[in-house]
C-alpha cells in the first residue's frame, strides 16, 4: 500500500501555501479575554465596599510563574535521506536539536503540564520545550522514539486516525495501533489530528479516500460538510480514545487550516487545547484554541535556532545565563509561599552563587519593575521591604547578578492574600443589597 507516499506531495503542495495564509490569520490580534485562564485566578477582592470580609483567604490553585515560557516544536518523519525536506529530518539533525535544548538549559516537559500551567495548577519550569510528532510516521516510532529516550524527554504524537496503518491512507511507512499503544504504555502522550489530514474549512477542497482505495476531489458544503467534519474533529477523537482507552484534550489542526466553527466543534467535544504550526513563544494567556508549534523542516534549520533564541531572549536578553533555584537562595517570601501582607519583605541569600560583582546585583518585582534594593557583600544578603502594595494576587521576584563574568539569575512567584481586615477599611464599607 503506498497510498501513504501518494498523498505526501499534495500534502507538502498545500502545506507551502497555508502556511502563509496561517501565518496571516494568527497575526490578527485575538478578541480580548479570549479562553485566558489567567482570568480566573483574579477575584473580585479588589473593589472596595462590595464586603469581600467573608471570602476565605485560601488559595484554591498553586501560584504559579505566570513569566514562564514555552516553545513548541512539530516533527514529521525521520529518515537517512531527505526527498520531502518540508517534512523530513534526518535521525542525526534530530538528535543534534534535542542536545542543544538540553546545552541552552531548556528544559523539555510534557504537553500535560503546559496545560496544566495555563490552567493554573502546576509550574513549569521559567524556559522550557514541548517535543511534539504529526501524522503517526513508524519513523517517528523506530527512530524518534529511542532519541527521545536517551535524553529523557516527554513527548506527544498527533495521530490522524485513517493515517494508522490499515487506514484509508495508512500504508507502510506508517504507524500501527500496536505501535502506539506500546507508546501509550510508556508514557507518550497521544492526540488528535483529524481523521484524514486536511483542511477543515467549509467548501475547501479536500479528497475523499474510500478504504478500497479510490479517491475523490471534491468541496462539501451543508449537511455533507457538517457531517464529514464532525468525523474528523469529534469521531477521531473518539476513535483514538476507544482503541486506545485514553482521553484525549488536544487537537493539532492539519495545516492549521480552521475557522471559529472549527473551533467551536473542537470545544464542544472537549479539546482544552488547539495547535497550529505558526510557531511563536507561548506565554501564560496565549489563546488556547491557537497554540503555534515551530515546523521543523530538513531545509529550514533557522527555524529551529530562531525559536531557541526567541525563547533565550525572553528571559535574558540573549546572554548566557546560569539559571539558580529559588530554594538555594533561601528566599523570603519562599517559591509558592502565601503571605498576608501586599508590603512584604523581599530576602534572598546569594552567598551560595559564589563570587559575585557587588555592582552587578538586581531585584525586578512583578508590577514594580527595578527596586532598589540592599545588597550586603558581607552575609550575601539582598533584601528589599517593598512601599507600595502590591496589587496583583501573585507576585514574582528575579534576582540577577554577575558571577565570574556569567550572568546568575534566579526567580520565584509567592502570593498574596491580605488578611480581610487590613483588605476592606471599615470607613469604606457600604451597605448590602
Ligand atoms: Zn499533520
Amino acid at each position: 500500500m503506498m497510498i501513504r507516499f501518494a498523498i505526501v506531495p499534495l500534502l507538502l503542495a498545500l502545506n507551502f501555501s497555508m502556511c502563509k495564509k496561517n501565518e496571516v490569520v494568527s497575526q490578527n490580534p485575538q478578541p480580548p479575554g479570549a479562553s485566558s485562564p489567567a482570568a480566573g485566578t483574579t477575584t473580585a477582592g479588589g473593589s472596595p465596599g462590595v464586603a469581600p470580609v467573608a471570602a476565605s483567604p485560601k488559595i484554591k490553585k498553586p501560584v504559579v510563574d505566570q513569566t514562564a515560557q514555552t516553545i513548541i516544536f512539530c516533527y514529521h518523519r525521520l529518515v537517512d535521506k531527505i526527498r520531502y525536506p518540508g517534512t523530513e529530518i534526518t535521525p542525526a539533525a534530530f538528535e543534534a536539536e534535542m542536545k542543544e535544548l538540553k546545552d541552552h538549559g531548556i528544559t523539555v516537559i510534557p504537553m500535560q503540564d503546559l496545560l496544566a500551567w495555563k490552567r493554573g495548577e502546576k509550574n513549569i519550569p521559567p524556559r522550557c520545550a514541548v517535543i511534539t510528532f504529526d501524522d503517526g510516521w513508524k519513523s517517528q516510532y523506530e527512530v524518534a522514539w529511542p532519541i527521545m529516550k536517551k535524553y529523557g524527554y516527554p513527548f506527544t504524537m498527533f495521530i490522524y486516525t485513517e493515517g494508522v496503518r490499515g487506514g484509508a491512507l495508512g500504508g507502510g511507512e506508517a504507524i500501527t495501533w500496536e505501535q502506539l499503544a506500546d507508546m501509550r504504555d510508556n508514557g507518550v502522550d497521544i492526540e488528535a489530528h483529524t481523521a484524514t489530514h486536511q483542511d477543515l474549512r467549509e467548501g475547501h477542497n479536500i479528497m475523499l479516500a474510500s478504504t478500497g482505495g479510490k479517491k475523490t476531489r471534491t468541496k462539501l458544503t451543508g449537511p455533507q460538510y457538517e457531517q464529514w467534519v464532525q468525523n474528523e474533529v469529534v469521531g477521531c477523537k473518539q476513535l483514538l480514545e476507544q482503541r486506545l482507552g485514553i482521553k484525549i484534550n488536544c487537537f493539532a489542526v492539519p495545516f492549521g487550516n480552521y475557522n471559529e466553527h472549527v473551533k467551536e466543534l473542537a470545544r464542544n467535544a472537549g479539546y482544552e487545547a488547539m495547535f497550529t504550526v505558526y510557531g511563536q513563544p507561548i506565554t501564560f494567556t496565549s489563546p488556547m484554541d491557537s497554540i503555534g508549534r515551530y515546523a521543523i523542516e530538513a531545509n529550514k534549520p533557522k527555524v529551529f535556532e530562531d525559536a531557541v533564541k526567541m525563547i533565550g531572549a525572553s528571559t535574558s536578553g540573549g546572554a548566557p545565563v546560569a539559571e539558580v533555584g529559588a530554594k538555594d537562595l533561601a528566599t523570603q517570601p519562599a517559591d509558592g509561599e502565601t503571605v498576608r501582607t501586599a508590603l512584604p519583605l523581599i530576602k534572598a541569600n546569594l552567598s551560595g552563587i559564589g563570587q559575585i560583582d557587588p555592582g552587578s546585583v538586581q531585584m525586578r518585582v512583578s508590577g514594580l519593575g527595578v527596586v532598589p534594593a540592599t545588597y550586603d557583600a558581607k552575609t550575601g544578603t539582598l533584601s528589599y521591604q517593598v512601599t507600595q502594595k502590591l496589587r496583583e494576587k501573585s507576585c514574582s521576584v528575579f534576582v540577577s547578578a554577575k558571577s565570574q563574568g556569567k550572568k546568575v539569575e534566579a526567580h520565584w512567584t509567592f502570593g498574596i492574600e491580605e488578611s480581610p481586615a487590613r483588605a476592606v477599611p471599615p470607613a469604606a464599607q457600604t451597605p448590602k443589597k
